[in-house]
């Protein structure tokens, strides 16, 4: 048996508190001690340490009938964080500050190279960090449509990004001084879920549909990253090994059939156009009434709920988040996905929630805020609600 030592202690009380203020504030002390169980003793003790690190501010006075005022406390918004949005096209770079709220954000093409984009972002990132003044980088967050190998951070898994095994953590880190933290970007999209939407759940599927499809997986309230990092990969899961070439290689993927791309082959095959055309385009040309487009999106729509099968036979999750641009369309994508879903359910299971969530790339970002900021604020592998 192990006993854990005052320090581990102290700073699991930390954490705990510091979260408490995070997900409360404004909170006074007193409320700090009967929310955390924790003596007011304790509890002043730490917050003391939390204020003259910067990490918390001292606020407004509350009023009280009799007795002392509480003072409010607070999170310093002066500790900011650089998020990173890598995607096949284009890159976000964005400042945030520790509530998750943006104050600068640009977007830059993607490079091919990943040598080449890498030296672009470190630029940028000076760039930000010489217009933050005074306020304190915490590091930065990279969201990478890919997966990150465990224990070497190298990207090794970006079929649709085209880069090769490649380090992008060591440059960044060494040329601007800060801490980087890469997170596969679904992933990202259930940080940003449980830190700042709040979502209760311990049991959820996050799935991004883009150029590809990413799941991110929450089960019993931790992030499963498996053996090798690479767990949530069902986006390459072959549903027809006759079917279309994948970009990682093999053939009749999941995401062959259901990703936007899949919506777009389907409408060049039925129609005469030439291409040039891209997702939005798709879903105005079937709210503009051309039937085929509508098709190309239903046949994708079955094609994402069929998928989905395979995540509810496999996880059993209370709910699944849908992020991606055809949320903007849920009225065409909603029934068909929850009827191929609902159809499959085996005996004994729950329909898991369907929600789509309309975000404009704002999850992926968020999640890069949550993933440096866990550092300080997480109770070890435990996503905090
Ligand atoms: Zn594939």
């Amino acid at each position: 048996m192990q006993v854990a030592s005052s320090e581990v202690v102290r700073d699991i009380n930390r954490r705990v508190v510091l979260n408490l203020i995070r997900t409360k504030q404004p909170i006074s002390r007193a409320d700090l001690a009967r929310v955390s169980g924790l003596q007011r003793s304790t509890i002043s003790l730490i917050v003391e340490e939390l204020i003259q690190e910067h990490w918390v501010l001292e606020g407004a006075t509350g009023r009280l009938p009799r007795g002392r005022r509480p003072t409010f406390l607070h999170l310093n918004n002066d500790r900011v964080i650089i998020g990173v949005d890598i995607r096949p096209v284009q890159t976000t770079v964005a400042l945030a500050d520790v509530n998750g709220r943006f104050t600068s954000q640009e977007i830059m093409a993607t490079p091919p190279d990943p040598k080449a984009a890498v030296s672009e972002l470190i630029g940028r990132i000076q760039r930000l960090l010489n217009s933050c003044g005074k306020k304190k980088v915490e590091g930065v967050g990279i969201s990478l449509p890919g997966r990150v190998e465990r224990g070497s951070e190298r990207l090794v898994f970006a079929p649709n990004l085209k880069w090769t095994e490649f380090d992008i953590r060591g440059p960044i880190e060494k040329a601007t001084g800060l801490d980087v933290e890469l997170e596969n970007a679904a992933n990202a999209c259930v940080l940003a879920a449980v830190w700042f939407d709040h979502v209760q759940s311990r049991n959820l599927v996050v799935v991004t549909v883009s150029e590809g499809i990413g799941t991110g997986i929450l089960v019993n309230g931790q992030l499963a990253r498996g053996l090798s990092g690479m767990a949530g990969e069902f986006g390459h899961v072959p549903l027809d090994p006759k079917g279309p070439l994948c970009s990682c290689g093999s053939r009749g993927c999941w995401e062959v059939f259901a990703s936007n791309r899949a919506a777009l082959r389907y409408y060049l095959e039925s129609s005469d156009s030439s291409g040039g055309l891209n997702f939005q385009d798709l879903i105005r040309l079937a709210e503009q009434g051309d039937s085929r487009a509508a098709e190309a999106l239903e046949t994708m729509a079955h094609y994402l709920g069929r998928g989905m099968r395979m995540i509810v036979a496999g996880l059993d999750p209370e709910l699944i988040i849908v992020i991606g641009d055809l949320t903007r369309s849920w009225h065409r994508f909603g029934p068909v996905i929850q009827a191929e879903v609902q159809d499959q359910v085996l005996p004994g299971g729950v329909v898991p929630r369907l929600v789509p969530v309309h975000e404009d790339g704002l999850a992926r970002l968020r999640g890069t805020v949550a993933l440096v900021l866990q550092k300080h604020f997480g109770t070890g592998s435990e996503v905090l609600a």
